[in-house]
């Protein structure tokens, strides 16, 4: 077993303006003051990074985005470059989420070019993966990650565990109300954790953290952590508020 610490992410998705942003992560940067041995990590609109960066900055809270572009700069309206992400404070930024695949047409193609730009950028992508309710019933859940996660690592020689983070999000537990049970994203994780062992190696797999998305909340997310495989959470609906979340992220 690799020795991980555990990560608690919220992804605030298209809610808050920059005002509930502020006044959100004003609250959690109080509220997780005694949160020792678990990072904790937020991810506001990009409207509200540079805001929410000053507000957090004193303290240990991690900021991610939510999407980039793999370009370094140019006419592309409405895009933003990894080197502006990295310039308004993020360290993270989410990949691949089933949102941005079901609603704004990314492909494997896309994220892996995104999670290239990202790592040359000194940016940790959140890499999401995840099967449709579809996949699941037809027997496809392990072939469909296989070619997520294959894809989405094409040409990437990773070394180091700490340069990214994978997230097991199905999407048939996303904003459902449905969660996998502990036994069922356990054995997607370690499923993953082998996946990863055959492209890079034991150490690298071992220290990967992979987080469980998919209506995690207060009464699931003890259970989920007890399972060897899951490192974390990345989570919507709960993240958005502040009290919720801060206790999410004392799960023990
Ligand atoms: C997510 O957006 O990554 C997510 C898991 O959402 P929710 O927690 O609302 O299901």
């Amino acid at each position: 077993m690799g020795n991980r610490r555990p990560l608690i992410a919220g992804n605030w998705k298209m809610f808050k303006t920059s005002e509930e942003a502020a006044a959100t992560a004003k609250e959690i940067v109080r509220l997780v003051l005694d949160v020792k041995n678990t990072d904790v990590l937020i991810s506001p609109p990009f409207t509200s990074i540079s805001l929410v960066r000053e507000i957090i900055r004193e303290s240990s809270v991690l900021l991610a985005a939510q999407n980039l572009y793999w370009e370094k700069e140019g006419a592309f309206t409405g895009e933003i470059s990894p080197a502006m992400l990295v310039s308004a404070g993020c360290t993270h930024v989410i990949i691949g989420h089933s949102e941005r695949r079901a609603y704004f047409g990314e492909t494997d193609e896309t994220v892996n070019k995104k999670i290239n730009a990202a790592i040359l950028n000194n940016l940790i992508p959140i890499f999401c993966v995840g099967e449709s309710d579809e996949d699941r019933e037809l027997n496809k859940t392990f072939s469909v990650l296989d070619k997520q996660v294959e894809n989405g690592l094409k040409g990437l020689a990773l070394t180091d565990a700490a340069d990214i983070v994978l997230a097991y999000e199905p999407v048939w537990a996303i904003g459902t109300g449905k969660t996998a049970t502990g036994d069922q994203a356990q054995e997607v994780h370690a499923y993953l954790r082998g996946l990863l062992e055959k492209k890079y190696g034991a150490f690298f797999a071992d220290s990967l953290r992979i987080l469980y998305g998919g209506s995690v909340n207060l009464n699931n997310i003890a259970s989920l952590m007890e399972m060897p495989d899951i490192d974390g959470a990345l989570i919507g609906g709960a993240s958005l508020d502040p009290g919720t979340f801060s206790k999410i992220a004392s799960f023990k």
